[in-house]
């Protein structure tokens, strides 16, 4: 039997993060991974609020762009324009950043095991099954479930997590077209609460997707559609499609279960309003390792309980904002949400959201639309006061 301190499943990108830094703390560590090579297809928009430098290595060889702001246009196309004068986040080669991040974690002294699925695993005494005829047992103190959306760990301690799909074209112009220094959002009640995205990666290369409950077909008629109805995609040729998943966030779902815990996608740690899942993984990759340490070292198995409490106190508030903003999302029609947009237009919304806005906290920029009564005004009284509640 092969015996580590810590099994990681899955060596994506929370995975490969949270075994970099439990190597480095000098701990066995292996990360278990069902692909043969990491980090491909791509199933990213590869947009990182520029808080990611002070949250995980990011070299500036995988930051293709970086970008300053954003047009947000409603479904009759009012556009608000929102930014700042920095950068505000950074596009990136999430392929190259995948593999980054893999290497530094066996640089540490981590080892990666490719083409090894995890099929069975048991918390209680940590053997971790991989292969067919569970041919391969591993034995870890402890399992660390970083295995994605659909995360086998999971399963054995949750409910079968729940997935919103997502769909994206490389886009290429031949010609340079695009405005690099800003994104483009669109809002439509035909996708809420998801939405649709333009991030461009050069001036003549973009990537275009979406996310919403839709299934790959129904994904793909609304890009192709977008494309066909506005003129300055007229030319342009679709060099690679994708698709993925992103969790539906879970608030009642359990993240440590006796030896397991849970890491990243596999535990729904992402952002319910824009589906951005790695700062809050590598924020939470950083608190897990902590807590793993900890337990290793007391050798008290208990202590990985204070992982949740710990996940809980720094996010519960800021994601349950974010799922009220997104019920909100998803009863608007369009014209609501067309009368919103104008509203806000006229009530100096952009400056108050390029000041207070943040692509991973939105409950200070909800607070400040209270405190200026704002919200009130693009908002029924009783949604407003469902919001306001969330800080008393
Ligand atoms: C279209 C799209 C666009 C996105 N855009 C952004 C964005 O712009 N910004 C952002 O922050 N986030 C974005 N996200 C979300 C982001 O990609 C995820 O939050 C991120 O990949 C989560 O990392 P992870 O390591 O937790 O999981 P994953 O990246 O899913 O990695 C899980 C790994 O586990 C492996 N695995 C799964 N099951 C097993 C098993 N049984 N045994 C062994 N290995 C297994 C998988 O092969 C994979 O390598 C986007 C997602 C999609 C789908």
């Amino acid at each position: 039997m092969n015996k580590f301190d810590v099994i990681v499943v899955g060596a994506g990108p929370v995975g490969s993060t949270f075994a970099r830094y439990i190597a480095n703390e000098g701990f066995k560590v292996v990360m278990l991974e069902r692909k043969r090579e990491v980090g491909v297809p791509l199933q990213c928009a590869g947009l990182l609020g520029k808080k990611i430098k002070d949250i995980n290595i990011l070299p500036d060889e995988y930051i293709l762009n970086e970008v300053y702001g954003a047009y947000l246009h409603s479904p009759s196309d009012i556009i608000l324009k929102v930014g700042r004068k920095d950068p505000e986040a950074y596009v990136i080669d999430r392929v190259g950043y995948d593999k980054f991040l893999v290497e530094q974690a066996v640089d540490a002294g981590a080892e990666l095991l490719l083409n090894h699925r995890v099929k069975g695993l048991d918390v209680k005494t940590g053997e971790v099954c991989v292969g067919n005829n569970s041919d391969k047992i591993f034995q870890g103190e402890v399992i660390v479930g970083a295995d994605g959306h659909a995360s086998r760990v999971s399963d054995e301690f949750n409910p079968k997590s729940k997935s919103v799909m997502a769909a994206q074209y490389l886009l290429d112009m031949k010609k340079d077209v695009f405005d690099i220094d800003n994104v483009n959002l669109n809002v439509n009640s035909n996708i809420s609460p998801g939405f649709l995205w333009m991030i461009p990666i050069s001036k003549s290369m973009a990537r275009i997707g979406l996310f919403a409950n839709k299934d790959y077909n129904g994904l793909n008629e609304v890009l192709k559609d977008f494309i066909n109805h506005d003129t300055c995609y007229k030319n342009a040729s679709i060099l690679k499609k994708y698709q993925g998943f992103i969790p539906v966030y879970n608030s009642k779902k359990k993240i440590v279960k006796d030896r397991a815990i849970l890491l990243g996608d596999a535990a729904s740690q992402v952002k319910p309003t824009t589906g951005g899942g790695l700062i809050i993984g590598f924020e939470c990759a950083k608190m897990a390792a902590n807590t793993v340490s900890r337990a290793l070292q007391m050798e008290d198995i208990k202590i990985l309980n204070e992982y949740e409490y710990e996940y809980k106190k720094r996010f519960k508030n800021e994601l349950k904002v974010q799922i009220e903003v997104q019920k909100i999302f998803e009863s608007l029609t369009n014209e609501d949400l067309d009368k919103m947009f104008l509203k806000l237009k006229e009530g100096n919304a952009e400056a108050l959201i390029s000041e207070y806005g943040d692509m991973d906290t939105q409950s200070t920029l909800i607070k400040e639309m209270i405190k200026n009564r704002l919200l009130f005004s693009i908002l029924p009284k009783l949604l407003t006061r469902r919001i306001g509640s969330l800080w008393k």
